[in-house]
């Protein structure tokens, strides 16, 4: 993956996160009358930071030209390089205000903690805690707590203060609380961060204050498939047309997984959240999947709020059973749309 330079003057930088599948966040740079702003700025390292520097260069800028920084979302490969870049440069910092609330909630209580007690909530045995925040907690820890704090803060339908662009934040909560994707209409594209990948489904569900993460997923996915004509500028991956189809694919995969939790909990009478996990079918076998069951778990979890959202589920603590066995149309799988 390259630089590239995109129509209107953006331009699209592949910043590397080390060790990692994923590879690199595609942090974009959109010049304004006077200055520009990064979007996503990428995962905190050496390398992130001079491939981010190669990409202002590429646009004819320095970190001095950065007048702000927007962020998607605050997970550290998107937000991590955030600091260092606005101490370079004295840019402001924006985001959505229940993105600011939760980065602000990790460090009152270190994650790693947080974590382990919504685990317990879930009923996931003792050891399996133990095992897994032993295995990668301290390094969570680590990376979320310098996150830079906003200057700006974003609602649904406002405009980035930035001289000569409309760009305009659209609030697509489900990934995480205050998720944004940013729209550039007189360029015709869509910058969707983690919301809409073109090949990956993004992960709904490490939401430790509870809520419907997924109900509020499926409402953004309805949301940007409004934006079919615009071409998306992912956060990881590569650039794609075909908006609406992407969420009409991943909807149908939310759904798909919905029915499949409903007939595991019908099968296995009263499981555990943990229990559901285990039986379900993943891309790797369950005994395999490792410290990433974290995810498993929550993505589980995710789907059976939204269940107990439709009344097809009812959960007590950890404990979940099945309240109707006939077959639902797709929309009792849907609860409300997100608010905007
Ligand atoms: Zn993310
Ligand atoms: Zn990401």
């Amino acid at each position: 993956m390259r630089i590239e330079k995109l129509a209107g003057g953006l331009v699209s930088i592949p910043v590397p996160i080390p060790d990692n599948p994923l590879r690199y966040t595609l942090s974009y740079l959109i010049p304004g009358d006077h200055g520009l702003v990064v979007v996503d700025p990428g995962w905190d390292s050496e390398a992130g930071w001079s491939a981010l520097k190669t990409g202002l260069a590429a646009a004819g800028a320095t970190p001095a030209d950065v007048t702000g920084v927007v962020l998607t979302h605050v997970h550290p490969d998107h937000h991590g390089l955030t600091a260092r870049l606005r101490d370079a440069a004295g840019a402001w910092v924006a985001m959505h205000p229940a993105e600011r609330a939760s980065m602000l909630r990790d460090r009152q209580t270190p994650p790693s903690r947080a974590l382990g007690d919504w685990l317990r909530g879930l009923a996931v045995p003792a050891d399996e805690i133990d095992h897994l925040l032993g295995t990668f907690g301290a390094d969570v820890d680590r990376h979320f707590a310098p996150l830079a704090d906003a200057d700006v803060l974003l609602e649904d339908g406002d405009l980035v203060p930035l001289a000569g662009r409309r760009l305009r934040a659209v609030w697509t909560p489900g990934h995480t609380p205050g998720h944004l994707c940013l729209l550039e209409p007189d360029v015709g594209v869509l910058l969707t961060g983690d919301h809409v990948l073109p090949r990956i489904s993004p992960n709904i569900g490490l939401q430790l204050t509870g809520g419907d993460p997924l109900g509020d997923y499926l409402g953004s996915l309805d949301k940007v498939a409004a934006y079919d004509a615009y071409e998306a500028l992912p956060g990881h991956e590569h650039r794609f047309r075909g908006i609406a189809a992407r969420a009409a694919a991943l909807d149908a995969h939310h759904r798909d997984r919905c029915a499949e939790i409903v007939d595991t909990v019908g099968r296995l009478g009263t499981p555990t959240v943990w229990e559901v996990a285990a039986a379900l079918t993943w891309s790797r076998p369950w005994e395999k999947i490792g410290p990433m069951r974290v995810g498993a778990v929550a993505e589980t979890a995710a789907h059976i709020e939204l269940l107990v959202s439709a009344g097809r589920l009812a959960r007590s603590g950890g404990y979940v059973t099945a309240l109707s066995t006939k077959s639902t149309s797709s929309s009792a799988y849907r609860s409300a749309p997100a608010a905007t």
